[in-house]
């Protein structure tokens, strides 16, 4: 690519192939300049989940707009923040009943740590400042979030060694339908670290069933409650980061309804609104809230980004929400599941370790990255915006994606690995 102003993300700008360049967008499919019409199979990193340009996002986004783009929330509060904090309490799981808003997904992560440090110190718990996290485990790319993401294998380990130091767990094995002697290993690791190290640990972060950026892992909801079940018991909050898995990836609403369990804290972002800006909400429980709770300000939660709560976001998030409804979100992920199933779960080939379905979400894991040189432009080829990463190629396609773009999606990966590259 010619050197340009412009610089893109996790790119070696050197050897970088000019971008395809975006015209407009319908639906599941992206325009080109020039005329070509491409199938997204990744939602735009996950979070177009109502398809491009949806009549109904557009009209609310409008009709936001001329009443007021922005506001600041020191101070100030107006409808649609106020109507999708109470939709947000009233569909996420029981108890979690409080709502802050912030700009992006690592920042709502950053927002959750924070709340978590805070909440110990406001009782003069000054040394719970640790956090657990899982192996594979990503929670964003700012600073603090960079540290819970797993150390040797995730994206951010050349930063080792910079990064506040942070305890580990293997991911849980045996998948989502693990049996209770599989997964006694790992929830007797859990209850000896959180035995040990209880007086420093501020709280266990997770993303729930399904680790998405750092591997496409999928574990079991057993595993969960056994983690609700442990942090109760050695006084360590639990925080779970539904970024990539809320509103409706992996089946549920949210992952953690697969466990039938609150969190004290969760994180939302990508989906919420639906691709159309940058938004996040951190929710937390009475108890965490009531830990704020003061006659002064020393025991106020000291956070604030610019953008928290913005009309346009929030009033698009609402309309997203309406989605659901009208459209039947949910029942069209049980059909997209069913459909990863029949066209990825019997995949076998030379360089596959392992294929992973739940809900809206379809990946395949081969031995070596290598694999995948290539894979990208013969996606294209075949009218499909694909981008592997690392050792996985998958889909999460937008919700609405119609029975015979999927398969063609489906049908680029099985090829690819199946040798007919012509
Ligand atoms: C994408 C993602 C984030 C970061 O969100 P951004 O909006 O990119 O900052 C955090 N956690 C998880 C689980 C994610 O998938």
């Amino acid at each position: 690519m010619q050197p340009t102003p412009l610089w893109f993300p996790y790119a070696q700008m050197k050897s970088l192939p000019d971008p395809l360049r975006v015209e407009s967008a319908h639906g599941t499919h992206i325009h080109l300049e020039g005329g070509r019409d491409l199938i997204d199979a990744v939602s735009s990193w996950w979070c177009v989940i109502h398809g491009y340009n949806h009549p109904h996002l557009n009209a609310a986004l409008r009709e936001q707009l001329d009443r007021v783009a922005h506001v600041m929330l020191g101070g100030l509060s107006h409808e649609p923040a106020r109507r999708l904090a109470d939709r947000l309490v009233e569909l996420t799981p029981a108890g979690l009943n409080h709502v802050f808003y912030s700009d992006s997904g690592s920042v709502g992560v950053e927002v959750a740590l924070k709340m978590a440090v805070q909440f110990w110190r406001n009782q003069g718990l000054d040394a719970k400042t640790t956090f657990l996290a899982l192996k594979k485990a990503y929670h964003g790319d700012t600073w603090m979030a960079m540290s819970v993401c797993d150390p040797d294998d995730g994206m951010h380990a050349l930063f080792k060694g910079t990064l506040r130091e942070q305890l580990f767990l293997d991911s849980p094995r045996g998948g989502f339908d693990a049996d209770a002697d599989t997964l006694e290993p790992d929830i007797a690791v859990l209850r000896k670290t959180l035995e040990r190290h209880s007086d420093t640990l501020a709280a266990f972060i997770v993303e729930p069933i399904l680790q998405a950026a750092g591997g496409f892992h999928v574990y079991s909801p057993a595993y969960l409650r056994e983690a609700r079940r442990l942090c109760d018991e050695y006084d360590v909050l639990l925080v779970f980061d539904e970024v990539a898995t809320g509103f409706g990836r992996t089946g549920t609403l949210f992952a953690a309804e697969h466990a039938d369990v609150t969190p004290d804290i969760m994180i939302l972002g990508k989906g919420l609104t639906a691709g159309y800006s940058g938004h996040a909400a951190t929710l937390a429980t009475d108890r965490v809230f009531d830990a704020f709770l003061g006659d002064n300000a020393s025991t106020a939660l000291m956070h604030g980004p610019t953008f928290m709560g913005n009309p346009l976001a929030c009033a698009v998030a609402l309309a997203g929400l309406e989605l659901f409804e009208q459209e039947d979100r949910l029942g069209q992920v049980a059909r997209i599941e069913s459909i990863l199933k029949e066209e990825l779960l019997g995949l076998s080939a030379p360089g596959i370790e392992g294929v992973r379905v739940i809900g809206a979400c379809g990946a395949v894991e081969a031995s070596d990255p290598a694999v995948y040189k290539g894979l990208q432009s013969f996606a294209v080829e075949r009218d499909v915006w694909l981008r592997p990463f690392d050792r996985n190629v998958y889909t999460m396609p937008p919700y609405i994606i119609e029975e015979d773009d999927l398969r063609r999606i489906t049908g680029v990966i099985r090829d690819w690995f199946t040798g007919k590259r012509t």
